[in-house]
């Protein structure tokens, strides 16, 4: 409905209104308030004291005047039958008309101490009615802009609620089945509560609506990689438990029972779409291998892509030496920086079969490779793989492949339902045995240079560092560091502390062929140090480098930090961890929890908590983290929401016959699906 038609709206309203995003009635509705002003105690004159208060009055003795700093002011007397106090308004000259010494009204504001006297300064003030919206109760805030009063956008808000029709979005079962309130009462509830407990209730429900949108988009995502068609590929229990018992180790138990789940999500018909989550270092390749092995001896390929060339160089050595023969002789590797010769070689040998592995990067999703017959994607370090780039891999045999997405971020529960509601997870809690967890201590910049002092005799003894800076450079417009943070200026002064010891600089802005350079020199320590932000690079596995210090680590998420100090100690040598703090200050109790939780779940958990999901995925675009009601935290109705999706789908329910819904929900979908 037409915003024009809600009294009090006029043009100038329509475009102030635009400005923020409120081009209907119905906008007018769904425009939650931020927060509230609790003025819903009404007090008797008498009984106010300096604070927010709220009083049911009548307003004598208005004197428009000016104060002798040249102010306009309206002073005058606020009565009801147990006294008077003084009120003033500034800047408000029409306060004195308006305003009828016969009517009653609601005053709004605090009261305090100005000049000599205790007053009631510049209230909101609105006639007694039955309804009042600008005070007597839980007062609505909203966002505003420049020229829109919130007086104005609660008096539009009010009236749209008389005008717009406010469709229910969910089934009638469920809010049967809930005992929900309708949307519409939710929606003033929201608005114009009656007490917290409404408030509370209200926001219940308008945050069920908007996760059980968010978790029917995840279900019809699921439910779109159901309807394609992969290949069967049965349980080959010879093949897997002779690699497993060739392994120089047993399998942990979530090893063995992720390797499971991935074996039957291959027998189903349809593509697998599971991700694999454990700490750097808790051994998720192996449980790949034994996946590719199954999916080598059903006669089909799988390919292993990582985010960059190093990465996929490691992983294939580490797969070649791990896989028995003659699967391992048969692994092609794919990068974008091939020769031609070398690429079309590795090409041919993709289309013909003979490359029964293939191991890259990206470049393996580029148009031209063509599998024989692909069975098994694997891809690690990147969350998501969108159907799009599913589709671009799909083999001759027109079958989508299976995938496993693996990663090393602790991503807690209430994430892991939203984020990734149309995955399978599977999670790898416990690390291989006899891993010591890396040492970690907490400095203050004033001893960074002994610090690196103290890095002498390990490089000496042949030993590597990686020092993790939270910047490329200083941008002296958005932030006033203490001291220098920029992985630029702290490579600078490292180059002097550790002068003959070769420190290499690694940040996103440089060239993709630059980067690995700089990474392949620290693997190959030519580096003894590398200064780098936290670019994904950083995830190579460098056996030698026993120390991690991270500069400014105040800055950095709990699990990120988590991530990094798991890169360290992963040879025979003990790893250690060091958090420079940005200033010389007492540590707060969020970076103190490193020194001592060694759990990766838990530090995501907490920060979660405390910092919102940017802290977990930096500043990561995603439809599931713009929740205007819904707590990202709240894993309980998350799973009720998800539950209510699930059986929205086993009842066969057609979303045709729910268009408000409908459009939510494709609106959703198009956003998670895309990479
Ligand atoms: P991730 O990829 O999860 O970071 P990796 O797969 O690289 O970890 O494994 C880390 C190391 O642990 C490897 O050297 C691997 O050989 C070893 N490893 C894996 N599983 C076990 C196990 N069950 N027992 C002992 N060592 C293991
Ligand atoms: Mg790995």
């Amino acid at each position: 409905m037409d915003l024009r038609e809600i009294k009090g709206i006029g043009e100038s309203a329509v475009k102030l209104l635009a400005k923020l995003d409120i081009r209907s009635a119905s906008d007018l509705v769904e425009n939650v308030p931020r927060d509230y002003d609790d003025y819903s105690k009404v007090q008797a004159v008498r009984d106010i004291r300096p604070g927010i208060v709220t009083v049911k009055a009548k307003i004598s003795s208005l004197k428009p005047k000016y104060s002798k700093k040249g102010l306009h002011m309206t002073e005058g007397l606020v009565m009801d039958e147990t006294g008077g106090v003084r009120v003033v308004w500034f800047n408000q000259p029409y306060r004195a008309k308006s305003i009828k010494p016969d009517e009653e009204y609601y005053l709004s504001g605090e009261f305090a101490n100005n000049y000599k006297y205790l007053v009631l300064n510049n209230p909101v003030i609105e006639p007694v009615s039955n309804f009042p919206v600008h005070t007597a109760r839980l007062v609505p805030k909203y966002k505003l802009t420049k020229g829109l009063s919130a007086h104005q956008l609660r008096k539009y808000t009010k009236s749209a609620f008389d005008k717009a029709s406010i469709p229910e979005i969910l089934p009638s079962w469920l809010i049967e089945q809930k005992k929900l309130e309708s949307r519409r009462d939710a929606l003033f509830g929201m608005h114009f509560p009656d007490t917290l407990d409404a408030l509370r209730i209200a926001k219940r429900r308008v945050a069920f609506d908007e996760l059980f949108e968010m978790m029917l988009a995840s279900q019809l995502n699921k439910k779109e990689f159901a309807s394609e068609s992969a290949a069967n590929i049965s349980f080959s229990k010879d093949a897997v438990k002779s690699f497993v018992s060739s392994l120089p180790y047993t399998l942990t138990n979530d090893q063995r029972k992720s390797a499971w789940s991935i074996l039957q999500d291959m027998t189903q018909g349809y593509p697998m779409n599971r991700l694999l989550e454990g700490d750097v270092g808790s051994g998720k390749t192996v449980v790949a291998a034994i996946a590719i092995v199954n999916v080598d001896n059903a006669g089909l390929q799988s390919a292993f892509m990582a985010p960059t060339e190093i990465l996929a160089r490691q992983h294939a050595t580490v797969l070649c030496d791990l896989l028995p023969e003659p699967l391992a002789n048969s692994v092609v590797f794919l990068s974008g920086s091939m020769t031609k010769k070398q690429k079309d070689l590795a090409l041919a040998k993709i289309a013909s079969g003979e490359a029964k592995l293939v191991v890259g990067t990206h470049a393996l999703i580029q148009s031209g490779v063509e599998f024989k017959s692909l069975g098994l994607v694997v891809i690690d370090e990147q969350h998501r793989f969108g159907v799009e780039q599913r589709k671009k891999l799909q083999s001759k045999a027109a079958l989508v492949p299976h995938v496993l997405n693996m990663t090393a971020t602790p991503i807690p529960r209430s994430l892991t339902l939203t984020l990734y509601g149309e995955m399978s997870v599977s999670v790898i809690a416990q690390k291989p045995p006899g891993r010591s967890p890396t040492d970690t201590k907490i400095l203050m910049p004033e001893q960074r240079q002994q610090l690196y002092k103290q890095l002498v005799p390990d490089l000496e003894a042949g030993r590597q560092a990686f020092v993790v800076c939270p910047l490329i450079e200083e941008d002296p417009a958005v932030f006033k560091p203490s001291r220098s943070l920029s992985v630029n200026a702290i490579h600078k002064q490292l180059e002097k502390w550790l002068k003959g010891y070769s420190v290499g600089l690694l940040h996103g802005k440089m060239k993709g062929d630059e980067k690995e350079q700089v990474m392949q020199d620290f693997v190959d320590n030519k580096h003894q140090v590398l200064v780098s932000t936290t670019v994904v690079e950083v995830g190579v596995d460098v056996p030698n480098a026993t120390t991690m210090i991270i500069e400014g680590a105040d800055r950095f998420g709990l699990a990120q930090v988590h991530q990094l100090r798991g890169r360290v100690g992963r040879g025979e040598h003990a790893g250690k961890c060091y958090l420079v703090l940005t200033d010389n200050q007492n540590p707060s109790r969020r970076i103190r929890l490193l020194e001592r939780e060694t759990d990766g779940f838990k530090l995501a958990e907490y920060d979660l908590e405390l910092r919102g999901p940017g802290a977990i995925y930096g500043t990561m675009q995603h439809g599931a983290l713009d929740l205007r009601v819904a707590k990202i935290t709240d894993t309980e109705l998350i799973t009720e929401a998800r539950e209510s999706a699930e059986e929205f789908m086993t009842r066969g329910e057609n979303l045709l016959e729910y268009p408000q819904l409908k459009t939510r929900v494709e609106y959703l979908r198009k956003i998670t699906n895309l990479n």
